[in-house]
């Protein structure tokens, strides 16, 4: 089973994805943009770890902080067997990376993409070994939610996606779907038209952001409503999915309102960044 895995971009997401797979007893490598960044995924997974420790869900975080590295400069990746990119959800700056990666990286290795809109064929096609390339999509919070969305491109080998089910199935013990290579794939297709109508909704005065959301976790038995969620997944993320979703379709649903534009242009990114639809400590 995949042992040496890679992931490129330390954020949110993929400081989440070197933590599972370090948990799982995987040697993981982090490259970030630069040291600071390196910096800032390191005290993100150490953070996650002790709340974790705490509650009695891993037994020694220092060695499995331990299973990682950090590094800025992808020629680190060369001995990888699994290399995941979590990088910013920005199409041009993805095909860059794909197209160093598949220079670096051994060949046989798979090179896989954490993103949530972008097609996967456009990430494929800049490299040598289209069938070694298919989408690996993580859900926020990477240590909790178990669910993976496996996405294989029309290139992508059978060999690839039953290698990278098994690696996460049986290796992180996740759960996993098998979704088409469309904008949005099966989770947010459904759940992005959602948030934007709950933003609508508040945009309009037609209901304040707490009640939108008491009115889905208490009526409709969510676990937290739209807004808070969308806080969650990050302002600008949300709106980055909605247009690549847009785009794909050119359906109204999936246009990101005005709102939520004016808050990513001010930085009202959710939870990373203190405040959103709500704020944070
Ligand atoms: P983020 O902004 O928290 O993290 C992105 C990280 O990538 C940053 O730390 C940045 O420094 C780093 N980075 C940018 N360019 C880089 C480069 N060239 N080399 C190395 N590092 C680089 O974003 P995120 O929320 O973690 O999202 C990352 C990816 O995961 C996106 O494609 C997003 O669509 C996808 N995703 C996000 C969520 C979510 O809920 N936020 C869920 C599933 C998938």
């Amino acid at each position: 089973m995949t042992q040496r895995i890679g992931v490129v971009g330390g954020g949110l997401m993929g400081s989440g994805i070197a933590e599972v797979c370090a948990r799982s007893g995987r040697d993981v490598i982090v490259v970030e943009a630069n040291a600071p960044a390196a910096e800032a995924a390191r005290a993100r997974i150490e953070k996650s770890l002790r709340r974790a420790a705490e509650r009695g869900k891993v037994d020694d975080p220092d060695s499995v902080l331990g299973r990682i590295r950090f590094a800025t400069e992808l020629d680190d990746l060369a001995d990888r067997e699994l290399v995941i990119e979590a990088i910013v959800e920005n199409e041009e700056v993805k095909v860059d990376l794909f197209s160093k990666l598949d220079k670096i990286v051994q060949p046989g290795a798979i090179l896989a993409s954490n993103t949530s809109s972008i097609p996967i064929m456009k990430l494929a096609v800049v490299t040598q070994r289209p069938q070694q390339v298919l989408g690996i999509h993580f859900f926020n919070p990477v240590p909790v939610l178990k669910l993976v969305e496996l996405v294989p491109s029309l290139m992508t080998a059978e060999e690839t996606t039953a290698s990278a089910r098994a690696f996460v199935e049986e290796g992180l013990g996740k759960q996993a779907i098998l979704c088409q290579d469309r904008a949005g794939f099966v989770v947010n297709a459904l759940l992005i038209p959602f948030i934007l109508s709950a933003i609508r909704m508040m945009e309009s005065g037609f209901a304040t952001a707490e009640d939108i959301d008491h009115g889905l976790v208490l009526g409709a038995a969510h676990p937290q409503g739209p807004l808070a969620l969308a806080d969650l997944i990050g302002l600008d993320t949300t709106k980055a999915v909605a247009e690549s979703l847009y785009e794909e379709f050119k359906e109204p649903l999936y246009a990101p309102p005005p709102l939520l534009a004016r808050m990513v242009s001010a930085g009202l990114l959710g939870r990373k960044t203190g405040r959103g639809f709500y704020t944070y400590d």
